[in-house]
């Protein structure tokens, strides 16, 4: 029997089109054999619609992103296949959200799908909540006795009232260089780098564009370190990567445009240094209560201290980004790290019933 595979990509947000380079790459990379194709299209105003079953390659996005006449709300096509699985038909055996950022990768998604009781790819949604909140994941990590860097935060209501004293407390506890970022981000969206008050009265008007709550951090000096976490309940690291932006701070364009960013795999760091971060990826895994997969991202000051800067609970997935190349480099092709991807959805939720 084929697995009925439900791959849900595009979405409202910044990735939009990044999503579908994910979804076309793997679409590509399953084995038409084994899993039966049905693809959800979400389109940039969050309509979703369900496209027809594939059974053969499909060569570009465009073919990807269908009619939006035939468009629905999230909650009746959730009906629709809720329906259809009540009548024992054509329901769905697992879904992966190949989708980033705010409403996929936040747990609204996830929460609709255990609704729905389908077995889905990643993280569920407390983890996915937390993960995407930087915040309370640092709170979280900070729990777990986790090294990181100095953070405050504000809510913009407390921000408005005492905008100097935001700015002293920054000052003061943080100084400069500081980043500001929206709390509920991915991205690179709306984070700036702050040398002095001037910039930092600028990054706090420009970050609250984006969200109600602020996390500002220490600025460190460090190399980007990177590790691809892949599991259940016995959660697994790949060998680490490191990124070297080209620019200032690996921004947006960076991430998305450039292209010009290098990744380097492995990364050069000694055997301490490894198995120091395989353990924190683990640790900060097991603090979110992750499931499936995360990347966790370090930096690694000169010092060789290594302090874990946030973890992505749906990280890019192009063949081309970090998680699935770091798996490459540990011995998992991407047809295979999404099977096993799938395998690990359906063992955690045969676990739950
Ligand atoms: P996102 O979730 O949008 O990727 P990050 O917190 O990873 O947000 O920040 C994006 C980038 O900004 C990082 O990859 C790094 O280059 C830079 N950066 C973020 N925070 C700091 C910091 N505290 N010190 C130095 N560089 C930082
Ligand atoms: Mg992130
Ligand atoms: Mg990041």
């Amino acid at each position: 029997m084929k697995t009925k595979l439900g791959l849900l990509y595009g979405g409202k947000s910044a990735e939009h089109s990044v999503s579908l380079q994910t979804a076309l790459a793997v679409i590509k990379a399953l084995d038409l054999e084994k899993f039966e194709i049905h693809p959800i299209y979400i389109n940039t105003e969050g309509r979703w619609i369900k496209g027809p079953e594939l059974t053969g390659p499909v060569d570009n996005v465009k073919a990807l992103e269908f009619c939006p006449e035939d468009s629905l709300t999230p909650a009746a096509l959730a009906l629709a296949i809720f329906q259809a699985a009540d009548q024992e038909q054509a329901s769905l055996d697992v879904v992966f959200p190949l989708l980033h950022g705010p409403n996929g990768e936040d747990g609204t998604v996830q929460g609709l799908l255990e609704l729905l009781n389908l077995p889905y790819v990643g993280n569920g949604v407390l983890a996915s909540a937390a993960g995407m909140d930087k915040v309370l994941m640092k709170n979280i990590f900070a729990q777990a006795g986790l090294a990181q860097v100095n953070y405050v935060a504000f809510i913009k209501r407390e921000w408005d009232k005492a905008r100097e004293s935001a700015y002293e407390k920054v000052e003061a506890e943080l100084g400069y260089p500081c980043f500001v970022k929206p709390a509920n981000l991915g991205s690179s969206v709306g984070i700036s780098k702050c040398r002095n008050r001037e910039e930092l009265e600028a990054a706090f008007e420009e970050a609250f564009q984006f969200d109600r709550k602020v996390i500002i951090e220490e600025g460190v000096i460090a190399r980007e370190i990177e590790v691809g976490v892949l599991g259940n309940d016995e959660p697994e690291c790949s060998v680490a990567g490191e990124i070297v932006p080209k620019k200032d701070f690996y921004d947006y364009k960076a991430k998305y445009e450039d292209g010009n960013t290098a990744l380097i795999i492995p990364a050069d760091i000694t055997e301490a240094e490894y198995r120091e971060l395989k353990e924190m990826a683990v640790q900060a895994f097991k603090a979110l209560d992750c499931s499936g997969l995360v990347r966790a991202d370090f930096f690694l000051t000169k010092e060789g201290k290594l302090l874990i800067n946030e973890v992505n609970t749906m990280p890019g997935f192009t063949p081309f980004s970090m998680f699935p190349l770091l798996w490459k480099h540990t011995g998992v092709e991407y047809p295979q790290l999404i099977e096993r991807l799938v395998e690990l959805a359906k063992e955690r939720h045969d676990e739950k019933q």
